[in-house]
């Protein structure tokens, strides 16, 4: 009856992209796990065992801002995956309408997001679909980075394989246009549209298709100039656009704190090689001036 002769599977708790999520008792640990389960049985031959090396690589990446996936096992016709199990997630808590955000509480969602990128990106591990509902939140508060590299390893059902890997709303301005050498900065980009959602409480950048959202980017950010991004003509899918300028970024957050208003912009930078990293975001003023971040355990969530 136990799954691997060790997990005790109970109610669906969700369905995603790539298949059922389970509730499960871990009778080795007693701790609650999630167990995603990913059918891989109309893939080709080989691509199984790729992908169980990589899903291997990422049981290295510990850290307190990622999910730990605990154990992978193939069973039947898919692979299982068993995470820690988390109560809520980041989209939760900026869609409730209860829950009320402090200065304070914004900053520490913002910076254990980016200490989750940091440690990723250190080690040369991509996220690639930053999204609120990708980033978990545990009974402790801790805010966790998942579905790390899935969408590199398996693709996004019904889409192409390469460069449209992001939800729409997150996607960086290179990967609209077309880049396939693209590298870290297009999580930064999304975590920038993840932080401007969490201090207005809406999505910042809600384009309705790929080119709307280009339209949507550029309204709010103005046009591209190519002395801001000079690889931008070299771009597959550049095309030139009709010059729109920039409002201030102000306009678009009046509540936000200087502070926080600098650092998006260092984030939405559309030059990739210009754009801030993780970690120089983590050093960035906005973190260490007042008020200081919310304690995890304090943060609000949904009841
Ligand atoms: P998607 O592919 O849409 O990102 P997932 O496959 O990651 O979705 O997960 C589907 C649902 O399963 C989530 O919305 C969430 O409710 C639940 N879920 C996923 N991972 C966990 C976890 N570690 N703990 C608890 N619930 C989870």
């Amino acid at each position: 009856k136990l799954l691997e002769n060790r997990y005790l599977k109970g109610e669906i708790v969700g369905e995603g992209t790539y298949g059922i999520v389970n509730k499960a008792i871990d009778t080795k640990t007693g701790n609650i796990v999630a167990i995603k389960r990913i059918r891989i049985g109309e893939k080709k031959e080989g691509v199984n065992f790729t992908a169980l090396r990589e899903i291997k690589l990422l049981k290295e990446l510990k850290d307190p801002n990622i999910i730990e996936l605990i154990d992978c096992f193939p069973y039947k016709d898919s692979l299982h995956l068993v995470f820690e199990f988390m109560e809520t997630d980041l989209e939760a808590v900026i869609k409730d309408k209860h829950i009320v955000l402090s200065p304070a509480d914004t900053k520490s969602y913002a910076q254990m997001m980016l200490k989750g990128l940091a440690f990723c990106h250190k080690k040369w591990v991509l996220h690639r679909d930053m999204k609120p509902n990708n980033l978990l939140i545990g009974a402790d508060g801790q805010l966790k980075l998942a579905d790390f590299g899935l969408a590199r390893m398996f693709g996004s059902p019904g889409r192409n394989f390469t460069h449209q890997v992001f939800a729409r709303w997150y996607r960086a301005p290179e990967l609209l246009f077309g880049s396939k050498h693209y590298g870290s900065a297009v999580d930064i980009w999304a975590a920038g549209c993840i932080f401007a959602e969490l201090l207005t409480r809406r999505a910042f950048l809600p384009g309705s298709s790929d080119i709307d959202q280009l339209g949507k980017i550029f309204a709010a950010l103005g046009t591209p100039k190519p002395s801001q991004w000079p690889d931008m003509a070299y771009l597959r899918d550049y095309v030139e656009y009709q010059y729109v300028a920039a409002p201030p970024l102000r306009t678009l957050l009046p509540m936000a704190s200087d502070d926080a208003l600098d650092l998006l912009s260092k984030m939405l930078t559309y030059d990739p090689k210009a754009r801030i990293t993780a970690q120089q975001a983590l050093e960035h003023r906005y973190f260490s001036s007042l008020p200081a971040p919310t304690r995890p355990s304090q943060l609000p969530r949904p009841r």
